[in-house]
């Protein structure tokens, strides 16, 4: 087209010394704001925490780790890290958490709890070093990991009943968390080693093993399972293995992750993992992204010409064909 335009070197230029910068002044200003916010704040900060790989499996040149503020849901730090700066690639997520609590610390804002799925290296990690931190996992990573194993169970030989206590066993999970609004330890573990109680028609605390339920008289007729039976023991030996019931008792019982998750989807439109940038660009593309975030995190819900709240379906996968509600917000400051 003989169209004349300016060459690569000058387009990084200008990237390098004025957008970069550019990028980087404004992210550090909207967080230094946020932070004034969160020290002028009566409420203790619930954050959520997570780290994302940039490229699928394990080679990640880079790793970066969001810590969101789970009341307000505004990202307050990300933070970089190089598979280089440390000794592998799965020591990058707990590096990046290292780093932004440092940045938290020197900032003089106090975190009162923590909410990350479940890593053993960053609870390690959490329970040493910051014992002031209430730490817990999120609720959906531990339903989805205990439906895959039922799910497996349920296709063995003679355990087909598994599969029809399949949603009524995970939605316990839920139920455990959110009933329990203090978290307390031991009640959530107890709560949750009940179901195999009830699951064989036994309610009450005469069995010592478990407590009684809380569901009174008023609870569905269906095929109970019974003692001795195979698909009962395998189906107790998943629910009851000492790690599970352990993460059962450090569920967040509040605040859930799903909205860092919900980060990393837009993550993906700013910096797609089949690209490679360098550290600087990477760097700004995440910083880009935080400020595209946290002006859109607080949309209203749409209304339609009446005044109506409006809604939409979802059919996600994850249902299996069942259907989700959503509520449609206001438009954001940008096309996505
Ligand atoms: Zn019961």
């Amino acid at each position: 087209m003989n169209l004349k335009s300016i060459s690569t070197t000058t387009f990084n230029e200008h990237q390098s010394r004025y957008l970069q910068p550019a990028i980087v002044k404004e992210y550090r200003r909207t967080q230094a704001e946020t932070f004034d916010e969160i020290r002028a704040s009566e409420a203790g900060l619930i954050l959520g925490g997570d780290g994302r790989s940039d490229s699928p499996g394990h080679s990640a040149k880079y790793g970066s780790y969001t810590m969101m503020d789970l009341m307000s849901n505004k990202v307050i730090d990300v933070q970089l890290v190089q598979c280089t700066e440390v000794k592998n690639s799965n020591a990058m997520e707990l590096e990046g958490l290292r780093r932004g609590l440092r940045i938290l610390d020197d900032a003089g804002v106090i975190v009162q709890g923590i909410v990350t799925d479940r890593h053993m290296q960053i609870a390690k990690f959490l329970r040493e070093t910051y014992q002031q931190i209430d730490h817990r996992y999120d609720v959906w990573h531990i339903a989805k990991g205990l439906k895959k194993k039922l799910k497996a169970l349920a296709k063995m030989k003679d355990c087909g009943l598994v599969q029809d206590w399949l949603r009524a066993l995970v939605n316990h999970v839920y139920w455990t968390a959110s009933s329990t609004p203090d978290g307390d330890k031991d009640v959530m573990k107890a709560k949750y080693k009940r179901a195999m109680n009830h699951i064989r028609n036994l309610h009450t605390d005469e069995n010592p093993e478990y407590t009684a339920c809380e569901h009174g008289d008023d609870y569905p007729e269906r095929e109970w399972l019974q003692s001795g039976t195979k698909v009962y023991d395998k189906l107790r030996e998943e629910w009851l293995r000492t790690r599970l019931v352990n993460d059962i008792g450090m569920m967040s019982p509040h605040a859930q992750t799903s909205k860092v998750e919900s980060f990393h989807n837009i993550l993906l439109h700013f910096c797609p993992k089949l690209l490679v940038y360098s550290y600087q660009g990477m760097k700004c593309r995440l910083y880009l992204a935080v400020l595209h975030w946290n002006e859109n995190c607080d949309r209203a819900q749409a209304v339609d010409a009446e005044g109506n709240p409006v809604y939409r379906l979802k059919y996600p996968r994850s249902k299996e064909g069942g259907h989700t509600v959503e509520r449609v917000l206001t438009a954001g400051t940008c096309g996505k």
